[in-house]
Protein backbone atom coordinates (compact mmCIF):
# COMPACT_ATOMS: atom_id res chain seq x y z
CA UNK A 1 0.00 0.00 0.00
CA UNK A 2 1.51 3.52 -0.66
CA UNK A 3 0.27 6.93 -0.51
CA UNK A 4 0.29 6.97 -4.61
CA UNK A 5 -3.11 4.85 -4.79
CA UNK A 6 -4.86 6.73 -2.33
CA UNK A 7 -6.31 9.34 -4.66
CA UNK A 8 -4.65 11.89 -2.72
CA UNK A 9 -4.49 15.73 -4.42
CA UNK A 10 -0.84 16.23 -5.78
CA UNK A 11 0.01 18.61 -3.83
CA UNK A 12 -0.68 16.95 -0.48
CA UNK A 13 1.24 14.03 -1.51
CA UNK A 14 4.08 16.30 -1.91
CA UNK A 15 3.98 17.89 1.93
CA UNK A 16 3.46 14.35 2.55
CA UNK A 17 6.40 12.69 0.83
CA UNK A 18 8.19 16.24 1.93
CA UNK A 19 7.22 14.75 5.76
CA UNK A 20 9.23 12.28 5.10
CA UNK A 21 6.35 9.34 5.34
CA UNK A 22 7.05 6.27 3.15
CA UNK A 23 3.76 4.59 3.31
CA UNK A 24 0.58 4.68 5.13
CA UNK A 25 0.18 3.23 8.21
CA UNK A 26 -1.95 0.57 9.18
CA UNK A 27 -4.65 3.00 10.49
CA UNK A 28 -4.06 5.48 7.98
CA UNK A 29 -4.43 2.89 5.14
CA UNK A 30 -7.92 1.96 6.31
CA UNK A 31 -9.67 5.04 7.98
CA UNK A 32 -8.43 7.94 4.97
CA UNK A 33 -9.96 6.04 2.28
CA UNK A 34 -13.81 6.48 4.31
CA UNK A 35 -13.46 9.88 5.94
CA UNK A 36 -12.51 11.24 2.28
CA UNK A 37 -15.56 9.66 1.15
CA UNK A 38 -17.50 11.65 3.01
CA UNK A 39 -18.42 9.26 5.90
CA UNK A 40 -18.50 9.87 9.71
CA UNK A 41 -15.71 7.73 10.89
CA UNK A 42 -14.83 6.38 14.02
CA UNK A 43 -11.31 5.57 13.78
CA UNK A 44 -9.87 3.99 16.75
CA UNK A 45 -6.23 3.20 17.52
CA UNK A 46 -3.12 3.30 20.33
CA UNK A 47 -0.85 6.46 20.82
CA UNK A 48 1.75 6.55 18.44
CA UNK A 49 0.20 4.78 15.32
CA UNK A 50 -0.16 7.77 13.21
CA UNK A 51 -3.81 9.08 14.17
CA UNK A 52 -3.25 12.59 13.91
CA UNK A 53 -1.47 12.26 10.37
CA UNK A 54 -4.98 10.24 9.31
CA UNK A 55 -7.10 12.89 9.84
CA UNK A 56 -4.97 16.05 8.95
CA UNK A 57 -4.68 14.18 5.48
CA UNK A 58 -7.92 13.39 5.38
CA UNK A 59 -8.87 17.45 6.18
CA UNK A 60 -5.99 18.78 3.92
CA UNK A 61 -7.54 16.59 0.90
CA UNK A 62 -11.21 17.89 1.54
CA UNK A 63 -10.34 21.73 1.88
CA UNK A 64 -11.46 24.12 -1.11
CA UNK A 65 -8.14 26.34 -0.93
CA UNK A 66 -9.72 28.69 -3.00
CA UNK A 67 -12.52 29.17 -0.74
CA UNK A 68 -11.07 31.17 2.42
CA UNK A 69 -13.66 29.96 5.04
CA UNK A 70 -12.79 27.29 7.29
CA UNK A 71 -14.08 24.36 6.12
CA UNK A 72 -12.69 22.09 8.71
CA UNK A 73 -12.63 21.77 12.64
CA UNK A 74 -10.26 19.72 14.88
CA UNK A 75 -11.27 19.31 19.23
CA UNK A 76 -8.65 18.40 21.21
CA UNK A 77 -8.49 17.88 25.11
CA UNK A 78 -5.10 19.92 25.45
CA UNK A 79 -3.84 23.32 24.01
CA UNK A 80 -0.52 21.25 23.21
CA UNK A 81 -2.27 18.74 21.24
CA UNK A 82 -4.15 21.75 19.34
CA UNK A 83 -0.77 23.60 18.38
CA UNK A 84 0.77 19.58 17.34
CA UNK A 85 -2.19 19.15 14.88
CA UNK A 86 -1.59 23.10 13.87
CA UNK A 87 2.10 22.16 12.89
CA UNK A 88 1.38 18.71 11.56
CA UNK A 89 -1.62 20.46 8.98
CA UNK A 90 1.00 23.15 8.04
CA UNK A 91 3.53 20.89 7.34
CA UNK A 92 1.63 18.23 5.50
CA UNK A 93 0.39 21.07 3.69
CA UNK A 94 3.48 22.92 2.81
CA UNK A 95 2.47 22.67 -0.86
CA UNK A 96 -1.07 24.04 -0.52
CA UNK A 97 -1.21 27.11 0.42
CA UNK A 98 -3.29 26.22 3.47
CA UNK A 99 -4.20 28.32 6.30
CA UNK A 100 -4.51 26.87 9.84
CA UNK A 101 -5.36 28.60 13.01
CA UNK A 102 -5.18 27.31 16.80
CA UNK A 103 -7.50 28.49 18.77
CA UNK A 104 -6.60 28.10 22.26
CA UNK A 105 -7.28 29.33 25.96
CA UNK A 106 -4.62 31.39 27.37
CA UNK A 107 -3.40 33.29 24.37
CA UNK A 108 -4.47 36.62 23.36
CA UNK A 109 -8.37 36.85 22.46
CA UNK A 110 -7.57 39.74 19.97
CA UNK A 111 -4.72 38.07 17.82
CA UNK A 112 -7.51 34.84 17.60
CA UNK A 113 -9.99 37.72 16.07
CA UNK A 114 -7.38 38.82 13.88
CA UNK A 115 -6.05 35.43 12.46
CA UNK A 116 -9.74 34.11 11.77
CA UNK A 117 -10.96 37.73 9.97
CA UNK A 118 -7.78 36.84 7.51
CA UNK A 119 -9.81 33.61 6.97
CA UNK A 120 -8.44 29.99 8.24
CA UNK A 121 -9.50 26.77 6.13
CA UNK A 122 -8.76 24.91 9.25
CA UNK A 123 -9.21 25.33 13.09
CA UNK A 124 -7.82 23.33 15.56
CA UNK A 125 -8.39 24.39 18.94
CA UNK A 126 -9.66 23.17 22.86
CA UNK A 127 -13.67 23.46 23.01
CA UNK A 128 -13.84 26.28 25.41
CA UNK A 129 -11.58 28.76 23.47
CA UNK A 130 -13.15 27.85 19.93
CA UNK A 131 -16.67 28.04 21.24
CA UNK A 132 -16.07 31.76 22.33
CA UNK A 133 -15.17 32.29 18.58
CA UNK A 134 -18.03 30.87 17.76
CA UNK A 135 -19.99 33.28 19.69
CA UNK A 136 -18.59 36.42 19.00
CA UNK A 137 -18.54 35.29 15.18
CA UNK A 138 -15.31 35.79 14.63
CA UNK A 139 -15.10 31.82 13.72
CA UNK A 140 -17.87 31.65 11.06
CA UNK A 141 -19.22 28.50 10.73
CA UNK A 142 -21.40 28.14 7.33
CA UNK A 143 -18.89 26.68 5.29
CA UNK A 144 -17.67 23.86 8.04
CA UNK A 145 -17.68 20.46 6.50
CA UNK A 146 -15.93 18.58 8.44
CA UNK A 147 -15.50 18.46 12.35
CA UNK A 148 -12.66 16.03 14.08
CA UNK A 149 -12.61 15.41 17.62
CA UNK A 150 -9.23 13.98 18.57
CA UNK A 151 -8.57 12.04 21.70
CA UNK A 152 -12.45 12.39 22.13
CA UNK A 153 -12.79 9.76 24.80
CA UNK A 154 -10.33 11.84 26.71
CA UNK A 155 -11.97 15.33 26.16
CA UNK A 156 -15.40 13.22 27.07
CA UNK A 157 -13.07 12.10 30.59
CA UNK A 158 -11.88 15.70 30.95
CA UNK A 159 -15.77 16.94 31.21
CA UNK A 160 -15.89 18.48 27.74
CA UNK A 161 -19.23 16.82 26.72
CA UNK A 162 -21.03 20.02 26.97
CA UNK A 163 -19.02 22.43 25.56
CA UNK A 164 -18.34 20.10 22.65
CA UNK A 165 -22.15 19.58 21.98
CA UNK A 166 -22.19 23.95 22.25
CA UNK A 167 -20.26 23.88 18.95
CA UNK A 168 -21.84 21.17 17.00
CA UNK A 169 -24.97 22.70 17.53
CA UNK A 170 -23.57 25.86 15.47
CA UNK A 171 -22.18 23.76 12.84
CA UNK A 172 -24.28 22.61 9.47
CA UNK A 173 -26.50 20.13 10.04
CA UNK A 174 -24.48 17.95 7.20
CA UNK A 175 -21.53 18.36 8.93
CA UNK A 176 -19.03 15.08 8.91
CA UNK A 177 -17.90 14.01 12.13
CA UNK A 178 -14.76 11.89 12.50
CA UNK A 179 -13.90 10.78 16.23
CA UNK A 180 -11.01 9.96 17.11
CA UNK A 181 -10.60 7.37 20.31
CA UNK A 182 -7.86 5.46 21.76
CA UNK A 183 -10.51 3.28 23.54
CA UNK A 184 -14.24 2.29 23.08
CA UNK A 185 -15.29 3.96 26.33
CA UNK A 186 -19.14 4.59 27.83
CA UNK A 187 -21.64 5.48 25.58
CA UNK A 188 -23.16 9.04 25.17
CA UNK A 189 -24.27 11.14 22.51
CA UNK A 190 -21.59 10.75 20.42
CA UNK A 191 -20.92 7.24 20.10
CA UNK A 192 -25.03 7.22 19.64
CA UNK A 193 -25.06 10.13 17.09
CA UNK A 194 -22.47 8.03 15.46
CA UNK A 195 -24.44 4.78 15.78
CA UNK A 196 -27.65 6.09 14.30
CA UNK A 197 -25.57 7.49 11.44
CA UNK A 198 -24.03 5.49 8.98
CA UNK A 199 -20.11 4.87 10.06
CA UNK A 200 -17.20 3.15 9.56
CA UNK A 201 -15.26 1.93 12.43
CA UNK A 202 -11.34 1.87 11.62
CA UNK A 203 -9.12 0.38 14.27
CA UNK A 204 -5.62 -2.13 14.54
P1 LIG B 1 0.59 9.73 16.27
O1 LIG B 1 -0.04 8.38 16.42
O2 LIG B 1 -0.29 10.64 15.49
O3 LIG B 1 0.98 10.32 17.59
O4 LIG B 1 1.93 9.58 15.40
C1 LIG B 1 3.07 8.94 15.90
C2 LIG B 1 4.32 9.25 15.09
O5 LIG B 1 4.31 8.54 13.85
C3 LIG B 1 4.52 10.70 14.73
O6 LIG B 1 5.84 11.06 15.02
C4 LIG B 1 4.26 10.76 13.23
O7 LIG B 1 5.02 11.77 12.60
C5 LIG B 1 4.69 9.39 12.79
N1 LIG B 1 3.97 8.93 11.58
C6 LIG B 1 2.65 9.03 11.34
N2 LIG B 1 2.33 8.50 10.14
C7 LIG B 1 3.47 8.02 9.61
C8 LIG B 1 3.79 7.36 8.37
N3 LIG B 1 2.88 7.06 7.47
N4 LIG B 1 5.10 7.03 8.16
C9 LIG B 1 6.04 7.31 9.08
N5 LIG B 1 5.80 7.93 10.26
C10 LIG B 1 4.53 8.29 10.54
Amino acid sequence: PTFDTMGLREDLLRGIYAYGFEKPSAIQQRAIKQIIKGRDVIAQSQSGTGKTATFCVSVLQCLDIQVRETQALILAPTRELAGQIQKVLLALGDYMNVQCHSCIGGTNVGEDIRKLDYGQHVVAGTPGRVFDMIRRRSLRTRAIKMLVLDEADEMLNKGFKEQIYDVYRYLPPATQVCLIIKRYSAVDWLTEKMREANFTVSSM
